[in-house]
């Protein structure tokens, strides 16, 4: 192994600034701007990866570098970021640095979106979905922007829905450009115009993309008009930039999915619950391409998704999960039976403007999050609805007391691990502030 770009051979020493050595022991893997070796810090049984540049792939390496020693010195804004440790001394013309080794369990987006990966459940895809969006939240408050987001910087279990973001190098402070021109696909339709440079609005332009291809499998701006035989440069700002239309843009119909093409938006985009449906609607939305207006904050976000993790039943028919919306029938996407809840649960109040009611349906649980306030665990269960011919009822799976009231008023108390059983018009408290009510749907 010598390699004719880096010239790096295996077993080479490499100095680390902070004085330690390395040496490299073999190839991990090779992306756009260099090669990331596995090497093991000497003296320790430490394995780590370290990403070598290709120098001429970068357009000002001084300020490059610069940057990359202040995100080293600042620190990863969260675990889930694979994040710079320490860079090395140049040495042959060029530098790198080292960071932690993906586990073999993460596999890339890029994957998924290629069907050479799927995930094991909607809960594990919707936790994934989570993570990106906490992990988004916190950069963008520590006022870092991701300049060169790609479907394989992010890596995902397929099992438990753990996110690692990778490519790190080029995070930059709002306002400041990385010297590496990311791909246009992820960027905010304003950067990509040249009007400014990436800050918090075009971030979370950015967090929607991903989400959107998480769930729905294709991008967002990808349709019937942007699908040209070659995509030149003059295409991608006009695409991307330009005159950007979202697939499902409820005013323009002229960049729908085509069958055959984006076989997974057809197919799941329906699947989805209307208050998704809706969320993408307003992130891709005219105001928001043209405009950079209405985008979702990340907190909103979190509140969605977890709804929408409440929201997977199993079907009553064939035992399938699927997305259940609380007051009509939802067709289940695998034997297409139609299953209407009988009620719902309806939450007092709303959370960061968003609307939360949990459908009655078998295997429908609620996150800790939803039910206490203070929270900001979106993965612990505090209940389960439970479905049994005639009756149902909600399994206590909380550290607090639930108080139930009966609508003639009769109060009863429910420890955690006991089951309530309920019915139309019963309310309950969850103790933390947060207050649902049982409403019948019509049959
Ligand atoms: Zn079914």
């Amino acid at each position: 192994m010598a390699d004719i770009q880096t010239s790096i051979r295996k077993n080479q020493k490499i100095k680390l600034l902070n004085g330690q050595t390395v040496t490299v022991t073999g190839k991990i893997g090779e992306g756009g701007q260099g090669i990331v070796y596995r090497v093991k810090v000497d003296g320790t049984n430490e394995e780590k990866a370290m990403k070598w540049y290709f120098m001429y792939k970068i357009n000002d390496p001084k300020s490059f570098c610069s940057n990359l020693a202040d995100n080293v010195a600042t620190g990863s804004p969260s675990e889930t970021f694979v994040w710079p440790e320490q860079l090395t001394e140049v040495t042959n013309g060029s530098f790198g640095y080292i960071m932690e080794i993906i586990p073999d369990r993460y596999k890339a987006l890029s994957k998924y979106l290629q069907a050479r990966v799927s995930f094991k459940s909607c809960s594990a895809m919707v936790t994934a979905a989570i993570n990106i969006v906490e992990a988004f939240q916190q950069l963008i408050n520590k006022g870092y922007s991701f300049q060169d987001i790609n479907d394989g910087s992010f890596k995902i279990d397929p099992t438990t829905g753990d996110v690692l973001i990778c490519d790190c190098d080029n995070v930059v402070s709002f306002g400041k450009a990385s010297g590496i021109s990311g791909k246009a696909r992820y960027k905010a339709p304003e950067v990509v115009r040249g009007d400014t440079l990436p800050n918090k609005v075009t971030d979370r332009y950015s967090l929607a993309v991903i989400l959107f291809l998480l769930l729905v499998g294709n991008h967002p701006l990808e349709g019937a008009r942007s699908n040209v035989p070659c995509m030149t440069g003059k295409y991608e700002r006009r695409f991307y930039g330009q005159e950007p239309v979202f697939m499902f843009d409820e005013q323009l119909d002229v960049n729908r999915p085509v069958p055959g093409l984006h076989r997974n938006a057809i197919a799941l985009w329906p699947c989805y619950p209307d208050f998704i449906r809706k969320a993408f609607i307003r992130s891709f939305s005219q105001d928001s391409l043209l405009r950079s207006e209405g985008r979702l904050i990340e907190q909103e976000w979190l509140m969605l998704l977890v709804r929408l993790k409440s929201c997977i039943v199993r079907c009553m028919n064939c035992g399938c999960e699927y997305f259940a919306e609380s007051t009509i029938a939802t067709a289940c996407p695998d034997c297409m039976a139609y299953n209407t809840p009988p009620g719902y649960l309806r939450f007092d109040k709303k959370r960061t403007n968003v609307e939360i009611t949990i459908p009655i349906a078998d295997g429908a649980k609620l996150y800790e999050a939803e039910l206490d306030e203070r929270s900001k665990d979106y993965n612990t269960v505090s209940a389960e609805i439970l479905v049994k011919p005639g009756k149902y009822g909600l399994k206590n799976l909380s550290k607090s007391v639930w108080e139930i009231t009966a609508p003639g008023g009769k109060t009863v108390k429910k420890a955690p691990g006991e089951v309530a059983v309920l019915g139309t018009g019963f309310r309950i408290d969850f103790g933390n502030g947060v207050t649902a009510e049982i409403v019948a749907n019509s049959r």
